[in-house]
């Protein structure tokens, strides 16, 4: 059986670069599995702006195909056949894909594809919720989080390195939101496994972070 750690948390918390650097040291697959319901969501957004009802939506996934490439050590997704990667990143895609996250069939769609990957490769798998749904068996669970304030201070460089202008006050709106949708939906909401490590790193470095986290993973 492939090992697989999962690693939860809120929007901003360092999951993916932390997250892309640990399964580097172990020499796992990274999946980064907020970039799948970006890439449904990306797909809502281009057809139907605003205005779209959750049975448009499941119609729209008989459209979608969604794949996860490795390239040079990055991460690209491919939506029906097209690299999105850096596309899915605007804040407008990450509430869009909040939203439509809450949809039962959406996580329905993703499900598989996420257990599909972590049965092919050693994973560190990032989103909200692999330790309590995709991954219930996970060899290692992380509950990673950040304050507010250094959350959507880290979101808005991330953005500002991708060349995309927002304000402190906009990305930490857009941060609570979704905070607030992805832990008050029904199905699959943000939430810590009983398991789960609980790892706080608002005042660590990324070293510092990548390092306890690594070896919380080697001590089992
Ligand atoms: O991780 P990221 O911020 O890229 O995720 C984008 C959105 O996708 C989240 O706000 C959340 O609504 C949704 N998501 C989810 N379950 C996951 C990963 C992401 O609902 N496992």
């Amino acid at each position: 059986m492939p090992q697989s750690i999962a690693i939860d948390g809120p929007a901003g918390a360092g999951k993916s670069t932390l997250g892309k650097a640990l399964a580097e040291q172990l020499g796992f697959v990274y999946v980064d599995t907020g970039a799948l319901y970006r890439a449904v969501g990306y797909y809502v957004w281009n057809k139907r702006g605003d205005k779209y009802t959750e049975d448009d939506v499941v119609a729209d996934l008989q459209e979608i195909e969604i794949e996860q490439q490795l390239i040079d050590g990055h991460t690209e997704i491919y939506l029906n056949g097209l690299d999105i990667s850096k596309d899915i990143r605007d804040e407008k895609i990450s509430m869009v894909a909040s939203r439509v996250s809450g949809f039962k069939e959406v996580r329905r769609f993703l499900l598989g594809l996420q257990r599909k990957l972590a049965e092919k490769s050693d994973v560190v798998m990032d989103g909200r919720d692999i330790g309590t749904v995709v991954l219930p068996n996970a060899d290692i669970k992380i509950f990673l989080t950040a304050s507010c304030e250094v959350r959507a201070t880290r979101r808005k460089s991330q953005l500002e390195e991708a060349g995309k202008n927002a304000t402190y006050d906009e990305v930490l709106q857009t941060l609570k939101e979704r905070d607030h949708n992805d832990s008050n939906r029904q199905i699959a909401p943000l939430k810590s496994a009983n398991d789960a490590h609980f790892f706080d790193n608002s005042e660590k470095s990324f070293e510092e972070a990548l390092q306890e986290l690594y070896e919380l993973v080697r001590e089992g």
